[in-house]
């Protein structure tokens, strides 16, 4: 498949600060997880140039929040036009600098499109409330206004969909955002950040700051021009923005970790659950938030469901995303590998059984097997920590009851799924399992209408659908005496 870009103006490598692109002289290099070739270098913004891209988005939000709600509308859907338009473009710069298969990340582009269209929409639903007072003189009229500068810190693994699904409703509500996007994937980011600024999104109203998160990070956390953090990345992150925005006292959203665990009942259809855990599992090469990380599996299917499903992960192609048919790219970094090859010696040493895969693959560099291993149990590092990488642990259990405890004895809270047929099953364990999301009978869960978040250590907030917006907007109260 073609890497080259049909549209070569949309590899950026500046910054973009008040709809000027800058440059540093020292430089990050992104690399290519597929083959390790440098793609390109991007600049390293300072402390002190994060802070002019804050006060840009700062001057940037009056006249921004004092359009109508339509005029917003429209540019983001002239946004959602141009991303669409160049989808393919953008699913190369991911391929590239992400390592997921081609169409994979065609996928996620008309995923992250999406959001900007969604809240296109919704940014013109934008509604108040009149209530009755206690006093006959008095009316309640409540207002919603943006909450302001917002600063936006996202993830590798979907290098556009984290991105829109927060400057959508963002812009949409009528704050301005400062973004620094992952080391890792700042191209298309950028190359985002070109299409926002051909749509007419006005200078200062969405900036994206690359570089180093260690000099960035306490800028956007530490400065109150910020009035909100919305970030998607690892708890552990999530906890230390958390601690450094409490100095100035910040609205914050948070897409955290998960430890997303599946239960599979003996009344499942079998198919079903085999592709269900496939979409959950090996998306990304297991590189999800919400992808499987744990199985249970009912006595009764459980023999059946593991041969059903080691033979399909078997014949995952594996390869560079580039390749025709390929279903399993590169993982992130070497760091991400020794995570993945870490987790399941732990498992083999403590008694568990390789089904499939379980190595590094021939190809060498960033790849691994496909992986499937059973006989695993509760303690293993594979089902208390998020592998974040291709391999599939199943737990056999009897009880519904243990399956329902194991599955909560977590601190995430993010996604969960079951494989169930009958309705009073799926009503009662759906609602004991601790998580934002459930998944049921399907293993793909996200999609621009429905609020996406977690629960317990996996986050605060909701992003996409009605309630998305809600996080970008603070109540403004009137007690109108005489009205
Ligand atoms: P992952 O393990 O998936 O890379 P991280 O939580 O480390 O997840 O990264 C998610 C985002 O958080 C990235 O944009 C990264 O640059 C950013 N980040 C990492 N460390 C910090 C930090 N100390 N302050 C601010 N941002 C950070």
């Amino acid at each position: 498949m073609r890497r080259e870009l049909d549209d070569p103006s949309l590899l950026k490598t500046a910054a973009y600060v008040d709809g000027t692109w800058i440059t540093t002289a020292g430089t990050l290099a992104v690399h290519n997880p597929s083959t390790g070739d440098l793609l390109a270098e991007v600049p390293l913004l300072d402390a002190a140039q994060t802070t002019a891209a804050i006060e840009a988005a700062h001057r940037a939000l009056p006249a921004w929040r004092a359009r109508p709600a339509k005029e917003r509308s429209r540019i983001l859907r002239r946004w959602f036009d141009l991303v669409t338009e160049h989808a393919e473009d953008l699913a190369r710069l991911i391929v590239l600098e992400e390592g997921k298969p081609y169409p994979e990340a065609v996928g996620e582009v008309v995923y992250a499109a999406s959001f900007l269209e969604w809240f296109a929409e919704e940014a013109k639903r934008i509604r108040g409330d009149v209530m009755e007072a206690p006093e006959a003189s008095r009316r309640i009229v409540v207002l919603k206004e943006p909450v302001g500068v917002c600063a936006a810190i996202t993830p590798w693994n979907f290098p556009a969909a984290m991105i829109t699904r927060k400057a959508g409703p963002a812009l949409a509500a009528g704050c301005t955002m400062v973004l620094k996007p992952a080391e890792q994937t700042p191209l298309t980011a950028l190359a985002l950040a070109e299409l926002a600024e051909r749509a007419g999104i006005p200078a200062g109203v969405f900036n994206v700051v690359t570089g180093d998160p260690r000099e960035i990070g306490p800028e956007l956390t530490g400065n109150p021009l910020v009035r909100k953090i919305t970030f998607t990345g690892s708890t552990e992150v999530g906890r230390l923005l958390l601690a450094q925005s409490a100095q100035t006292v910040k609205k914050t959203s948070m897409e955290l970790g998960g430890n997303a665990p599946v239960l599979v009942f003996d009344d499942a259809d079998l198919d079903e659950a085999v592709e269900g855990l496939i979409a959950t599992k090996y998306r990304n090469t297991g590189q999800a938030c919400i992808s499987a990380n744990r199985v249970y599996v009912q006595d009764g299917i459980h023999d059946a469901f593991a041969k059903k499903l080691a033979e399909r992960v078997a014949a995952l192609a594996v390869g560079d995303g580039f390749d025709e048919g390929v279903q399993q790219g590169p993982l992130i970094d070497e760091n991400a590998v020794a995570k993945v090859e870490s987790h399941v010696a732990d498992a083999l040493a403590h008694g568990a059984v390789v089904l499939q895969g379980g190595r590094r693959h021939a190809r060498g560099g960033l790849f691994y097997e496909p992986t499937v291993l059973t006989g695993v149990t509760a303690g293993m590092a594979v089902t208390r920590e998020e592998t974040f990488g291709p391999v599939t642990p199943l737990v056999r259990f009897t009880d519904e009851s243990d399956a329902i405890r194991w599955a909560n004895d977590t601190e995430f809270g993010l996604a969960a799924y079951l494989f169930a047929k009958d309705a009073e099953r799926i009503w009662r364990v759906a609602a004991a399992l601790e998580a934002g999301m459930v998944g049921i009978n399907t293993g793909l869960i996200s999609n621009e209408t429905a609020p996406f978040g977690g629960v317990k250590q996996s986050g605060i907030g909701r992003e996409g659908s009605v309630y998305g917006l809600d996080e970008f907007l603070e109540l403004k109260y009137l007690a109108w005496e005489g009205a």
